[in-house]
C-alpha cells in the first residue's frame, strides 16, 4: 500500500484532461521535463551523471537532446559516456573468441528502441509508478474510479502496465472491459475512415472518424503522429 505522501496530482490531472490515453500524455509531459533536466548540467546530480556515463541515450533521446540546442551540455555528457563506452568495448572485444562463443548470447538489439538509455530508464521507472498510482486511485478514490471507468481507455502498452500493477481481480476486469470496448470503438471509427474514401460514402457524415487514424496509432503505439515534432 502507498503511504500518504504519494503524489497523485499528476495522474488526477492527466485523467481530468481525458483523451485516448491519459498516461501517454503524462509520459510526454514527463519526458519533456527530463530532457530539460538532463541538459540543465548544474542540476545533474552525481547519480544521474553516473547513469548517463554508463547508459548513454537511445536514438530517440539523443535526437531530442540534440535538437534542444544545448550542444555544450550534451557534448560534456556524451564525451564522458563515450570514454566509458570505449573502455567497455576494449574489454569486450579483447575477450578470446572461444570464450565469447561460450558466453550466453545476448539478443541482438533492434535497430530502433530498446537501446540502453539513461532517460528511458528514469522515464520507465516513473511511468511504472504512475501505473501503480492509477491502480491505487481506482481502489481508493470513488470519483477517480468513476472517471476512469467512463474514460476512453488507454493505449495497449499502458493497459498492460496498469494490469501488471493491479494485483486484484476487480480492477483487472474493469480495465479489460474498458479497453476492449474502446479498442473496438476505435476499430469501427477507423473502418468508417477507410469507407469514407469510397465515392458512394462521400456525402455521408464523418461522425467521429475524421481523426481515427492518429487515434488508432496512439492506441497501438502510444504516439500521436500529429504531435510529432511539436
Ligand atoms: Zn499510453
Ligand atoms: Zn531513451
Amino acid at each position: 500500500m502507498f503511504s500518504q505522501h504519494i503524489d497523485t496530482a499528476p495522474v488526477l490531472e492527466a485523467f481530468a484532461k481525458g483523451g485516448e490515453c491519459p498516461l501517454c500524455a503524462l509520459r510526454d509531459q514527463t519526458e519533456a521535463e527530463y530532457l530539460e533536466q538532463f541538459l540543465g548540467g548544474s542540476v545533474m546530480v552525481p547519480a544521474a551523471r553516473v547513469l548517463v556515463n554508463e547508459k548513454g541515450f537511445c536514438a530517440r533521446h539523443f535526437a531530442q537532446l540534440y535538437e534542444s540546442g544545448n550542444h555544450l551540455g550534451l557534448a560534456l555528457m556524451t564525451h564522458t559516456h563515450l570514454k566509458e563506452k570505449i573502455a567497455g568495448l576494449e574489454k569486450r572485444w579483447a575477450e578470446p573468441r572461444k570464450e565469447r562463443l561460450l558466453a550466453p548470447r545476448r539478443p541482438r538489439q533492434p535497430e530502433t528502441g530498446m537501446q540502453s538509455c539513461a532517460l528511458c530508464e528514469r522515464l520507465n521507472a516513473t511511468m511504472d509508478r504512475y501505473a501503480s498510482t492509477t491502480v491505487w486511485l481506482w481502489k481508493n478514490d470513488d470519483g477517480f474510479r468513476e472517471r476512469f471507468d467512463g474514460s476512453l481507455g488507454l493505449c495497449v502498452e499502458h493497459t498492460e502496465a496498469v494490469l501488471a500493477a493491479s494485483p486484484g481481480n476487480a480492477m483487472r476486469e474493469a480495465v479489460i472491459k474498458l479497453e476492449l470496448e474502446n479498442l473496438r470503438r476505435v476499430e469501427k471509427e477507423l473502418e468508417w475512415f477507410t469507407l469514407k474514401f469510397d465515392y458512394r460514402n462521400q456525402d455521408k457524415p464523418w461522425g467521429n472518424a475524421k481523426d481515427a487514424l492518429p487515434r488508432a496509432i496512439l492506441k497501438l503505439a502510444g504516439i500521436n503522429p500529429r504531435d510529432k515534432g511539436e
